[in-house]
């Protein structure tokens, strides 16, 4: 319209003005509708230096590893929850607080338990583990087999005794070597007692000795679950025990006498979630929920390594941690059309626990959750390498969220490793972290990880390791995906054919 007045001669600012208006106009119109993303963020909320100073506090000796269910899992909470406040997030737990507790129930063998063999008295949970926490009370001679080979079981009598073996074999190509460790000692434990056996002793070979040495540490304290679930169930079954390399020497022996009292006891004690929120700007879609996850809770005070006892878990999951306050401080600064929900839920290292109770008793209407983006340690390995779990079937529940997360990455730039999420591969990585109940729940998630490393679970996670600018770079990555999925008008849909291998 102003075309016209032009062409009626008066035209010696119109041109001029025309543009400007157009300037302005374009610029204008840039801001809140730009086609290929959402409003202006608040990335440079994320600093390194917050990330820093945050992780060398929290992975700090002060709170000696953050146990679930110690009274350092709560010390560690309650300075989140203090961080959050002070950040400017709003309750939402439970009653108006940052808190949401719930009990884990732990079943371990106790302590008047006893077990010999010979001479030699072994402590359980020290230099001996029983496979299972079964009621037993087994006094019987042993014998001792080898390898247990049908040539070195021929004539032996099991009937009324207890049979010493050494573990022998390799795992296929398509297991992980723990599978196929417990899996066989469990099934042919199972076999022996058939056969009449009283009891059964494995003693590690090379390879098993290697993962005796990592992987008892998690059955030392006994099995963990949410009340009444499948691991609080007490066995009343023959005593399976490992033992270590070194005891072959002596086990061996003949004519020793094998005695074995196990008494189990199961109780609860409490973990907590911690859940705050940055309420949403849009009236309607503020109803809806974009949940940033993660763990605060790691191994605690255990078997010392290099006189360190401290299990400090700066990667696994304080990196997680910091980076969701980072992300929390980002959403105080500017909210998005939707609310942004951040849950720290503790117990995850006893088998999720904190998730599986949150995705039971939610605090906000499980159906407002549009989708989760778990942080699971984010510091170690290249600096440009990680990898999304659930980006690809059959864990990928949403295209929609993964393309969310491809995106995003455009401006960060990670190389991304496929390898880790594929359910071929032996380490199951996708089921190990608190993305999975909400996957299972049916709401869109994914997880961010830089992926395993060789001080993974060892007292050597320690802050100073942690490539702190990566945990930045990776909260940026987070922060853009969220920021992309809080704002959109529709949330991310469901893929209809979800379904998980296990
Ligand atoms: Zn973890």
């Amino acid at each position: 319209m102003n075309f016209r007045r032009n062409q009626s001669g008066r035209t010696g600012v119109w041109p001029l003005v025309i543009v400007s208006i157009f300037l302005i106009g374009s610029s204008l119109r840039a801001q809140p509708r730009k086609p290929d993303g959402p409003p202006a963020n608040a990335l440079s909320a994320i600093s390194e230096q917050d990330i820093k100073r945050d992780l060398f506090a929290l992975a700090g000796d002060h709170f000696r590893g953050r146990e679930a269910g110690t009274l350092d899992e709560l010390k560690a909470s309650a300075w989140i929850a203090e961080q959050l406040r002070a950040i400017g997030l709003q309750p939402a737990g439970d009653d108006g607080t940052f808190f949401q507790f719930f009990h884990i129930q732990r079943t371990r063998i106790t302590e008047t338990s006893r077990l010999s063999i010979g001479d030699h008295r072994l402590t359980h949970g020290q230099d001996a583990f029983l496979l299972a926490p079964a009621i037993a009370s087994v006094n019987a001679p042993l014998v001792f087999v080898g390898k247990g080979t049908p040539q070195e079981m021929a004539g032996v009598d099991l009937k009324g005794r207890a049979v010493a073996l050494e573990f022998s074999g390799t795992a296929p190509a398509d297991m992980s070597y723990r599978r196929f460790l417990f899996g066989t000692m469990q099934r042919r434990a199972a076999e022996l007692v058939k056969a009449g056996a009283l009891a059964v002793v494995w003693v590690s070979d090379e390879p098993a000795q290697y993962y005796f040495e990592r992987w008892t540490t998690g059955l030392e304290r006994g099995r963990y679950d949410l009340p009444g679930g499948p691991n609080t169930r007490i066995f009343s079954q023959a005593p399976t025990v490992w033992l270590p390399a070194s005891a072959l020497s002596w086990v061996r022996q003949p004519g020793q006498q094998f005695t074995n009292v196990v008494n189990v006891e199961s109780f609860n004690y409490p973990s907590v979630n911690i859940v705050a929120k940055v309420p949403g700007t849009d009236p309607a879609l503020r109803q809806e929920h974009v949940l940033f996850s993660t763990h605060q809770d790691h191994d605690g005070v255990r078997r010392a390594v290099a006189g360190d006892s401290i299990w400090n878990g700066a990667d696994d999951n304080a990196s997680g941690c910091v980076a969701t306050l980072a992300l929390a401080r980002a959403f105080v600064k500017k909210p998005g059309r939707r609310s942004a929900l951040f849950i720290f839920h503790g117990a995850e290292e006893r088998g999720l626990l904190g998730s599986r109770y949150y995705v039971a008793t939610p605090t906000v209407p499980k159906e407002s959750i549009v989708a989760v983006l778990n942080a699971e340690m984010l510091g170690r390995n290249a600096a440009d390498s990680a990898c999304i779990l659930g980006q690809q079937p059959p864990h990928r529940n949403s295209a929609e969220l993964v393309d969310a997360a491809l995106k995003a990455n455009r401006s960060t730039g990670f190389r991304l490793d496929t390898l880790w999420d594929r359910p071929d591969h032996p380490e199951g990585w996708y089921f190990r972290s608190d993305h999975l109940p909400y996957a299972r729940a049916g709401i869109p998630a994914i997880a961010f990880t830089s992926l395993l490393h060789a001080d993974y679970h060892t007292p050597k996670d320690e802050p100073d390791r942690i490539d702190t600018a990566k945990v930045t770079n990776i909260t940026r990555w987070m922060y853009l995906t969220g920021w992309d999925i809080a704002n959109r008008p529709k949330r991310p849909a469901v893929d209809r054919n979800f379904q998980l291998e296990r």
